[in-house]
């Protein structure tokens, strides 16, 4: 990592510095020790930054051959051990590694920084963008260039020397600032505790009781309960108590964090980053910093966001305020005489949900044995796409419990490995994700096939009882599914692609449809002891459980999405006072005075870091998914046209073409708001008037 140019000679036990020989050319997992990485990481970034000097230094006319594909076929060695290393930090890691993670970061992105904001590279790939005409590059290639190009731009390449550091000062100012953001909101959430006494427990169930007390003790104050602002904490309150002056006063606090005029107030942090994004946007040329941000995304530009949100707020508002009406027959009819306020909207909610919509745990989960569950997503995707899975015995693995999946294509063809790792351990991160060790690309003109992973902490088998899952687990390994066809589908010719952020979530969401539809239930849900199919009033009730809150849940997300979208379209840099601005925003677009947004500004911490300008994604993933659903819907869930399409349109282009035109071409038009209101049961009739 220093300058030093002594060649020091390969250790040549390294596995990263020889090619695999494995089968599939899987990572030799057993024989990579902690050791190896440093030693690779630091020859892969020497030879990546060898790379970029040979297409700098190159003294020909800059071209797509000899600058962008060069660019995409550089630092390999780089690329395979950071796969490699980072896919095992999240699943298997430990002490050694966790420490190699904390060295290597900040190396990794100070040597991005130095490729990205490198000029001398800058000015070829410009060269090769401003002449594309020239060079008669195909969309794909066309694609990457773009994306390359307006990368570099987004960065600042394209100002001089004088406005890049007004740049960095700004952008310097932005990250600390959204340090102090987060770290205000983590003071006032842990800075609050309301102690109650043992009358004050009402309706409160036994293991929420139980841990106020550990919190209590842990405070110091043994013998009292409290309970803290984080959402483990005050929802289970907010949901069961039945005092509700402590209700209002623990939703208080929440809702008032980083607005109580202390060192931690987030007002000014805000304000401050606000103006800061909109005087940046100025300066590289955009209109706000929601049309930079947008710009790589499938929305693209702030107005389809808004319209978008604005279509779904209309719809959603009716349904919250008919939820606020059978709610306020219940405080009615137990005598309440008050008004529903925000506060009281969890407590309610319960009461309506145990009278319509009760689902038992307990009563499902033999039905959804994790092997049936599996077998069953492998069986969806077999009659969708014709592909098939067989395990794979001596095949290296990540971890022990990994199981191993050869993944054939139709004609029998090799389309790639899966790893599946079921089980929660310590080494393992929490949630559940989809990765690779390997994505497709073409090499020497040849498909270079992926070896893809994905992870769980799913319920695990105990003592006699299989590992028997909840339904939300039985849709997340769909879910992840969803993301591992979409990289052993892939058909990308080159390494980089670049998959819109808001566009990610589709493949996976979309393959969450299945798991609940009737027909595949009643191929995979079968009792774990009896084989007995799953009994249809279940399957209704899992249905009917969608439905729960709906209004409610949209109307809170819509909000604070409008609102980051509002705070970055401001045009001009302004010294914005936070509270009004959310205030009278929020009043002008109609939110019902019973419910606040889902974040209030000052504790939004999407909007402070990484989700500014994309709080929006997930709904509209969202739509995307229950629209592209629909098409299947239209012609059956299995139906092999529309399947085809799919794989061919979306699934083998992902991250090469535009997401919207991709979207277009599978759908055959934009999609449409209402599958997602019918399936969240958000389409009313319209209320007849008298
Ligand atoms: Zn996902």
């Amino acid at each position: 990592m220093t300058g030093c140019k002594t060649q020091q000679p390969v250790d040549t036990s390294n596995p990263f510095f020889s090619v695999y020989n494995t089968p599939f050319g899987v990572p030799p997992f057993e024989k990579i020790m902690a050791k190896h990485y440093v030693p690779a990481f630091e020859k892969g970034m020497t030879e990546g930054r060898a790379d970029i000097e040979k297409i700098v230094k190159n003294k020909e006319k800059p071209t797509f051959e000899n600058t962008i594909l060069a660019m995409d076929n550089s630092g390999k060695l780089l690329t395979n051990v950071s796969l490699v290393f980072f896919a095992q930090s999240s699943a298997n890691t430990n002490d050694s590694l966790q420490k190699i993670e904390m060295d290597i970061s900040p190396v990794l992105s100070g040597y991005r920084d130095e490729i990205s904001l490198n000029p001398e590279l800058f000015l070829k790939v410009k060269s090769v963008y401003d002449n594309q005409g020239q060079f008669n590059l195909n969309p794909e290639q066309t694609f990457l260039l773009e994306n390359v190009y307006k990368g570099f731009v987004r960065n600042g390449a394209n100002l001089n020397k004088q406005d890049q550091d007004t740049l960095k000062v700004l952008n310097q100012k932005l990250s600390v600032l959204t340090v102090k953001f987060s770290q205000n909101i983590l003071a006032e959430t842990n800075g609050y505790l309301m102690y109650v006494e043992k009358g004050d427990l009402t309706g409160l169930p036994e293991s929420i009781i139980s841990a106020a007390a550990e919190t209590a003790k842990d405070a110091g104050q043994e013998g009292k309960w409290a309970f803290t602002t984080q959402r483990p904490s005050i929802f289970p309150f907010l949901t069961y108590s039945d005092r509700r002056d402590l209700r209002k006063k623990i939703y208080d606090a929440y809702t008032n964090r980083g607005n109580n005029g202390n060192e931690y107030d987030n007002n000014k942090v805000l304000a401050e980053i606000v103006s800061l994004r909109a005087s940046r946007a100025k300066l590289l040329g955009y209109k706000t910093h929601s049309d930079i941000v947008l710009e790589p995304r499938m929305a693209k530009v702030p107005e389809n966001v808004f319209k978008l949100l604005n279509n779904l707020w209309e719809k959603a508002i009716p349904v919250a305020s008919s939820d606020v009406a059978e709610m306020q027959k219940i405080i009615n009819k137990e005598g309440g005489k008050f008004k529903l306020e925000p506060y009281d909207w969890w407590y309610y909610a319960e009461k309506l949900r145990k009278a319509k919509y009760d689902l038992d745990d307990n009563e499902l989960r033999p039905y959804f044995k994790l092997e049936n569950v599996r077998d069953g997503v492998f069986a969806v995707a077999n009659k969708l796409f014709g592909i098939s899975f067989s395990p794979i015995t001596n095949i290296p693995l990540p971890h022990p419990d990994a199981q191993p999946f050869e993944v054939k294509d139709s004609d029998g063809s090799h389309l790639g490995v899966l790893y599946l790792d079921f089980y929660p351990r310590q080494s393992k991160q929490q949630g559940a994700w989809c990765g690779g060790y390997r994505s497709y690309h073409v090499e020497n003109n040849k498909g270079v096939t992926p070896i893809v992973t994905t992870a769980y902490n799913f319920t695990s088998p105990s003592g006699d009882t299989p590992a028997l899952l909840s339904v939300e687990e039985a849709s997340t390994l769909y879910h992840e599914f969803g993301h591992a066809l979409d990289a052993l589908f892939n058909k990308s010719t080159f390494n980089q692609t670049s998959i819109a952020w808001d566009f990610v979530e589709l493949p996976s969401q979309l393959m969450e449809h299945w798991a609940m539809e009737p027909e595949v239930l009643n191929m995979y849900a079968k009792h774990y002891k009896t084989n007995e199919p799953i009994p249809a009033s279940l399957v209704q009730k899992i249905k009917n459980s969608g439905y729960f809150n709906q209004g409610f849940e949209t109307v809170e997300y819509l909000a604070s999405s409008l609102l980051d979208m509002k705070y970055h379209t401001i045009e001009t840099p302004a010294n914005v006072d936070i509270q009004s601005f959310e205030k009278e925003y929020l009043t002008s677009i109609g939110l019902i005075p019973e419910i606040l947004p889902r974040y209030r500004s000052t504790y939004f911490l999407h909007i402070a870091g990484g989700y500014d300008s994309g709080y929006y994604s997930y709904i509209w993933a969202a739509v995307y998914d229950n629209d592209a659903f629909e098409a299947f819907k239209e012609k059956g869930i299995f139906d092999q046209t529309v399947a085809s399409s799919y794989r061919k349109n979306i699934l083998e282009k992902n991250g090469t073409m535009d997401a919207m035109q991709m979207y277009l071409n599978f759908r055959g038009h934009d999609a449409a708001i209402e599958p997602l209101l019918k399936n969240r049961g958000l389409l009313q009739q319209p209320a007849t008037k008298n």
